[in-house]
């Protein structure tokens, strides 16, 4: 049997290998339901239909699991999709997984650019809501998301939180060069609210903040109610590609530490007063 026919959709059979700049390799999984432990460890699973990020974000810290250094230094340029995810998790459907706190995802991005073609996050959810009643939390940087309404819309309890970290294009191509922009992000989570569904928009990492007022007032004006926010550790050099020096001097240049945060965040809860903090704003829905 063709592997890839336990894939749902028919734009999986042709399984592109290169994606722009992202080597795509395809590899089976031992599990796609992983137990939740440290930060998202009031979950119960997390959910990473791949490995890797095409995204890239120079302070991944998901690049600190990469197979080896190779992969740790080519962070953003491979994904390795999961191609026995769903045959995996069809093998739960004996024993349905009724409550059970899901976050998808923890370490990858499930609305990269591959998902667009291969549909495995959509099919994913698909099998959640027919076969699981789970309360489901998904997170993205990418507008794709959208495409998935309809199926938000069928779940009983599930959230989507889409990260936005800046209100400036300058220091989102240094810190996130190959993600979709913050405007663009805002514009899909405000569509996906609208829709109906529950949002939320984490600011995690915020990153350097040009004009922090005008910044939570755009949060606020898409309608959404739910917030999070955490600041950006620059101080571990855990940053990983070609973008080390130009975000280190980014943050330089921007002055942004912990008393210029603190600052900043005074003023962004002046205007959203009942934002989530850290890990407990991460608690389950
Ligand atoms: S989108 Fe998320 S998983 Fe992907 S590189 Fe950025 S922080 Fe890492």
């Amino acid at each position: 049997m063709n592997q890839l026919s336990l894939f749902d959709n028919d734009a999986q059979k042709n399984q592109p290998v290169k994606l722009g700049k992202t080597e795509v390799e395809y590899k089976d999984t031992s599990s796609i339901l992983t137990k939740a432990s440290g930060f998202m460890s009031e979950y119960d699973y997390t959910i990473n239909p791949y490995s890797g990020c095409s995204f890239g974000c120079t302070y991944c810290y998901a690049a600190f699991f990469s197979r080896n250094k190779e992969k740790m230094d080519n962070w953003g340029y491979w994904v390795s999709v999961k191609q026995n995810a769903l045959a995996l998790l069809r093998k739960k459907r004996k024993k349905p997984m009724i409550g059970t706190k899901i976050y998808m995802s923890s370490v990858t991005d499930p609305y990269q650019p591959i998902d667009k073609k291969l549909e495995l996050s959509r099919d994913i959810l698909k099998e959640l809501i027919d076969y699981h009643d789970v309360r489901l939390v998904i997170q993205t940087r990418a507008p794709l998301a959208t495409r998935d309404i309809d199926l938000f819309l069928k779940f009983k309890t599930l959230q989507v939180n889409m990260t936005v970290t800046t209100d400036s294009e300058e220091v989102r191509k240094v810190f996130e060069p190959i993600c979709p922009s913050n405007k663009v992000r805002i514009k899909a989570i405000k569509e996906i609210h609208e829709s109906g569904v529950e949002c939320c928009i984490t600011m995690t990492p915020l990153l350097p903040i040009v004009d922090a007022e005008k910044f939570a007032l755009t949060l606020k004006e898409t309608g959404i109610k739910n917030f999070i926010i955490q600041p950006f550790h620059s101080t571990k050099g855990k940053f990983v590609a070609g973008t080390r020096n130009a975000a280190l001097e980014l943050i330089h240049k921007y002055g942004w530490d912990d008393r210029r945060y603190k600052d900043v965040l005074k003023i962004i809860v002046r205007q959203i007063p009942d934002i989530g903090k850290g890990k407990t704003g991460f608690a389950p829905i």
